[in-house]
């Protein structure tokens, strides 16, 4: 028995298809999809543009429900929750972040990243204090009182980030989070991403750029709505001495196939 009890964001998909109806006609968004994804993970999903990325995004973020198959989310399956109890697993587990930020242009940024806990029934008091804590998590603080327009495009990216933690959720969701970015920029955005994998956070990102995916543990390439590849990422600087060189290592390479 584990002495742990904080929430497990632990994510299993069985054959999850997604189809949509489009007049007449059926678009197979996600063709059978079967994976896990452990707490503490950092994934980068890629894949061709239609190849259903943002569908499954939207699936493990629940947004949107699987046409057939089962997820689960913390070992329940989502498919028995009712409206209002995906909202609360939405609010507690899952933080999201788009490519094009979609802050509020009218309210300073400390409203923006205020407004879940609003939606979320919390009083102003702690509101603030939550709104302060995450802005400063992505050195934001000292710009709360601007306006989205007063920022760049990193600056707004970090206030969307910060958004998306102030329900300290178990998982970030970003579908392209570096898309609307310039390469400087959306590097600095992936260090933050990688400060808070390194905290503790899960993260499955969406990407077409093997520099940002080469950020993540994991890459799962889609197409057509399967998956086609998922694989670890190859260890980017190794630290000193820890290069597969003694017995242990050994094992492990004879272990695989030759
Ligand atoms: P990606 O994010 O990899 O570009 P999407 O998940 O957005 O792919 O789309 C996968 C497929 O599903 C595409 O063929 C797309 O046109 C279709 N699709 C996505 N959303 C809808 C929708 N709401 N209605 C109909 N078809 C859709
Ligand atoms: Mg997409």
């Amino acid at each position: 028995m584990g002495i742990h009890q904080r929430d497990s964001g632990v994510l299993e998909l069985r054959d999850v298809v997604r189809t949509y109806q489009l007049g007449a006609e059926q678009v197979h968004a996600l063709r059978g999809i079967s994976l896990d994804i452990a707490d503490n993970e950092y994934v980068a999903i890629m894949g061709p543009s239609g190849s259903g990325k943002s569908t499954l995004m939207n699936i493990i973020g629940c947004l949107d429900v699987p046409t057939s198959g089962t997820y689960s989310l913390g070992g329940e399956p989502v498919a028995s929750k009712d409206e209002s109890e995906l909202a609360e697993i939405r609010n507690r587990m899952i933080g999201f972040v788009f490519q094009t930020f979609n802050l509020i242009p009218r309210a300073d940024i400390l409203h923006n990243v205020e407004l879940p806990l609003i939606y979320g029934g919390i009083g102003r008091v702690e509101r603030l204090e939550r709104a302060r804590t995450a802005l400063e998590k992505v050195g934001l603080a000292e710009r709360m009182r601007h306006r989205p327009n007063e920022l760049s495009g990193g600056q707004r990216q970090r206030v969307a980030i910060a958004r998306a933690l102030v329900f300290e959720p178990s998982i970030i969701l970003a579908d392209e989070p570096t898309g609307n970015l310039d390469s400087k920029t959306g590097a600095e955005i992936m260090s933050l991403f990688d400060e808070l994998h390194a905290s503790g956070q899960t993260i499955i990102l969406v990407t077409h750029e093997d520099m940002i995916a080469s950020h993540a543990s994991r890459t799962i390439r889609l197409r057509d709505g399967r998956v086609e590849s998922d694989v670890a990422s190859p260890v980017r600087n190794p630290p000193h001495g820890v290069e597969l060189a003694g017995p242990a290592a050994h094992d492990i390479r004879s272990g695989g196939a030759a």
